[in-house]
């Protein structure tokens, strides 16, 4: 093989080379930018399952007909919601404050309502569960519905008579 033949051969490999090279390396820069761009998709897409799970525990999370594995972990953003509360109780007491049972906001102990959504507040002597109260603020209703119903027919039975 004459010098020169080989010679040209080879710069034209070496050319072919530093071109496959360079298209390798566009290439490599494009899979990346491609590979940047589905991460910061899946991004979107996580947050807007975040988004989802929310939503879903806001409207149905307390609803007991649901799918076994939608209700366990609604059942566990539940306990997680309680054991938060529990630690804000603790350090709003360690304050000197108290948590709004329904907003959690903090409180100062003697405010007899929450400011920011109105709920009446336990005072330090009464202090019950918030289911507990719950129930009782039914059975008030209730109660209140009877008194009702009472005085009205008592009412119309004073008319009948006066
Ligand atoms: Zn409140």
């Amino acid at each position: 093989m004459p010098f020169k033949d080989s010679i040209s051969k080879i710069a034209k490999s070496v050319e072919g080379s530093a071109k496959y090279v360079a298209k390798k390396s566009g290439d490599m820069v494009e899979i990346t930018k491609l590979g940047r761009e589905i991460a910061s998709q899946e991004g979107k897409i996580k947050n807007l399952y975040y988004e989802l799970g929310r939503l879903f525990y806001e409207r149905y999370g307390g609803e007991k007909d649901f799918d076994k594995d939608i209700s366990d972990i609604c059942v566990q953003i539940n306990e997680k919601y309680k054991i938060i509360l529990g630690i804000k109780e603790k350090i709003a007491s360690l304050k000197g404050m108290k948590i709004c049972p329904r907003c959690g906001q903090e409180l100062d102990i003697k405010i007899a309502y929450c400011p920011m959504c109105g709920t009446k507040q336990e005072m330090a002597e009464e202090v019950i569960g918030v289911q507990d109260r719950d129930v009782k603020v039914d059975e008030n209703k209730e109660l209140e519905k009877e008194c009702e119903k009472d005085n009205a027919s008592d009412e119309s039975n004073e008319h009948g008579d006066g």
